[in-house]
């Protein structure tokens, strides 16, 4: 039997999610990494049946052809889930656009469902060296390397972000993670600035964000990309 996806959650409707588009948003269940400043942490635990099953999922989206343009397929981790493929083929033959949020956890699954998406967004969280400050755990920037490798040589149009907190990215670490990011061939950058609303971590949430990141070592950043956005209030 072909396995289902977890569905953890739904946002019928969202102009943000997916650049110019407007996108429905299943969040998917489970993710293995432990980043501090989750916003999602009730997520990270895949549960036997799911929150809602994906056969409800697609029947409410069959009944939405013509009024969205896409569906994004978020977190958790969605590449965590091995029904993520099929779930996607389901969507596109609705003709819907594809659209994945991801963290860069799972190689072997986005190289599954590349094929298949019309746009990524995806997570580089501080330079690879440094991947468990921010995650929790060991070696986990080798799989973040190569799946933004694989996105670059894919060709899927994408936006690659990087959430920023002073006690986790200083600004020096910020200039070397963008400097590593244009070097790998990045064109398309955004900088979103840490939310305090929602995160469970007391420390990171009550440290003052006045003056970060500096005007200056934005400027350097910006100079970087073809296209750089730093973003106030980022997801
Ligand atoms: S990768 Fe995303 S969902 Fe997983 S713990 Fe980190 S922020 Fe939360």
């Amino acid at each position: 039997m072909a396995v289902e996806l977890k569905v953890g959650g739904l946002t019928p409707f969202s102009a943000t999610d997916y650049p110019g588009k407007l996108a429905a948003v299943v969040f998917v269940q489970g993710c293995p990494w432990r980043c501090r400043y989750c916003h999602n942490p009730h997520l990270q635990r895949r549960t036997p049946e799911g929150a809602m099953s994906w056969r409800d999922v697609l029947a409410w989206l069959r009944r939405r052809v013509g009024l969205l343009d896409a569906v994004v397929f978020s977190g958790g981790e969605a590449c965590m889930d091995p029904g993520l493929a099929r779930a996607m083929r389901d969507v596109k033959a609705l003709g819907f656009n594809i659209g994945l949020h991801t963290a860069c956890i799972y190689p072997q699954r986005l190289q599954e469902v590349l094929p298949l998406l019309d746009w990524v967004g995806f997570d580089i969280k501080t330079p690879f060296a440094h991947y468990r400050l921010v995650t929790g755990v060991a070696g986990s920037g080798d799989p973040a390397r190569a799946c933004l490798d694989a996105i670059l040589a894919s060709g899927v149009a994408y936006e690659c972000r990087t959430t920023a907190h002073p006690d986790l990215l200083p600004d020096a670490q910020l200039l070397a993670l963008a400097t590593t990011l244009a070097a790998r061939g990045v064109d398309n950058y955004v900088l979103q600035q840490f939310r305090a609303e929602g995160c469970a971590d007391a420390s990171l949430a009550s440290r003052p964000l006045h003056g970060y990141p500096a005007a200056s070592t934005l400027a350097h950043i910006g100079a970087m990309f073809a296209r750089f956005t730093f973003r106030h209030h980022g997801s």
